[in-house]
């Protein structure tokens, strides 16, 4: 049974140094080691790997991973930050070895909306038929990219796998806009997914496409990316209406004995929906009551004012708001609280007056 897949590029790079380190320093913020190898840096995230090597004037990359998908992945990251590192000056990049045959991104699929309800004046709840649902399956896979045609496509665009690896399309122009989401939960045996959409003043394509989506329209999507959630005895969740369905869905996976609190704050008592969990992690929604989003500090108040667990109980902090928000909890959870990375989760969801490809 073959157990790993390789590719290799060749790329003239005029000053391979600079671009390499910064390369090596942005995985390594990404949780990938690198070690010196006998002629170059070696990176490892997970099973993937890659080594940068010299051929005279060339740079070798020599990536390796245990899937057609790992390899893909591997190769697109790759090439997509040396392009971006070198700046006015991006190389030809071409890939030999295993993936030739890769002419899609393994993790895309397009999803065709199957029903459409209203769960609350400001949420919206698709449900999408999927060819590969089980994909989402586990809180390691909570995220989507939506790709949300632009209007002035006739036809749709997706995406496909350029020589060097990196997503290209046919009309670049014309590509879709790309919007993160939750997959709040999912239905193996129908092959659908539920994504709860914010329906927001000054919307955008995500809220958009959700006040619009009609059954029988199709998206695209790549996914899954990121999520997880920490084993601990106490927990403490913090989200504004566009974390509600990641913390909606954490609440139902905690096992019966997993204690806390969770602080959801929402527009006002209309936006508040039934959530089910068998853990003892109380839920406190927090109205802003005619404040718009993304600008009170609710979120940083309640978590300031919450009972933390004795010292010998592990406690882990999973947080998601507009970015001001995202911020305070960061520096609490970081300058006065001292927690370690592995004890918190602090993310920015949206910023307020800015939209995400801004
Ligand atoms: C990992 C991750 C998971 C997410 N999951 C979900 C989810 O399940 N459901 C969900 O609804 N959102 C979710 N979000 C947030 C969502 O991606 C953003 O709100 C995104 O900006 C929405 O895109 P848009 O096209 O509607 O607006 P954009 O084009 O990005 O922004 C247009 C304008 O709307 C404003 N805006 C954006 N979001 C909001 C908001 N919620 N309230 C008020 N104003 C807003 C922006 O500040 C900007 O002024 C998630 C974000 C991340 C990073």
């Amino acid at each position: 049974m073959r157990r790993e897949y390789t590719a290799r590029a060749r790329i003239a790079l005029r000053n391979p140094g600079p671009v390499i380190a910064e390369f090596c320093d942005h995985m390594i913020e990404h949780n990938a080691e690198v070690s010196e190898g006998p002629a170059g840096p070696v990176l490892r995230l997970g099973a993937v790997r890659a080594a940068f090597t010299r051929d005279g004037e060339e740079t070798l990359v020599d990536v390796a991973a245990p899937d057609l998908e790992g390899l893909y992945l591997a190769r697109m990251s790759v090439a997509s930050h040396i392009l971006e590192f070198a700046g006015n000056d991006p190389p030809v990049i071409a890939w030999t070895g295993d993936g030739g045959e890769i002419v899609r991104p393994p993790n895309f699929q397009t999803l065709e909306v199957v029903g459409c309800r209203t769960l609350t004046p400001h949420m919206r709840r698709l449900t999408l038929a999927a060819e590969n649902v089980a994909r989402f399956a586990g809180l390691d896979a909570l995220h989507l990219n939506l790709m949300i045609q632009c209007p002035e496509a006739v036809e749709p665009q997706w995406p496909h796998v350029g020589s060097n690896g990196v997503i290209a399309w046919d009309r670049p122009e014309l590509r879709p806009l790309m919007r993160k989401y939750t997959v709040r939960s999912l239905d193996l045996a129908a092959g659908t997914l539920d994504i709860d959409f914010v329906l927001h003043a000054d919307a955008g394509p995500g809220s958009g496409f959700a006040e619009t989506a009609r059954v029988g329209d199709r998206v695209g999507v790549v996914g899954p990316g990121g999520g997880g959630l920490v084993d601990a005895d106490w927990y403490l969740f913090a989200g504004d209406e566009t974390a509600l369905p990641a913390i909606a869905r954490m609440l139902e996976h905690l096992p019966a004995g997993a204690r806390g609190k969770a602080f959801l704050e929402v527009a006002d008592a209309a936006e508040v929906q039934t959530l089910t969990t068998t853990s003892k992690v109380e839920i406190e929604w927090l109205f802003r009551d005619g404040r718009p989003p993304g600008t009170t500090t609710l979120l940083m108040d309640a978590i300031r004012g919450a009972d933390f667990p004795e010292k010998d109980e592990r406690l882990y902090l999973w947080a998601a708001a507009e970015f001001n928000a995202f911020r305070a909890i960061r520096a609490f959870a970081r300058q006065e609280k001292h927690l370690a990375s592995h004890q918190h989760l602090v993310v920015s969801y949206w910023r307020r007056g800015v939209a995400e490809d801004e």
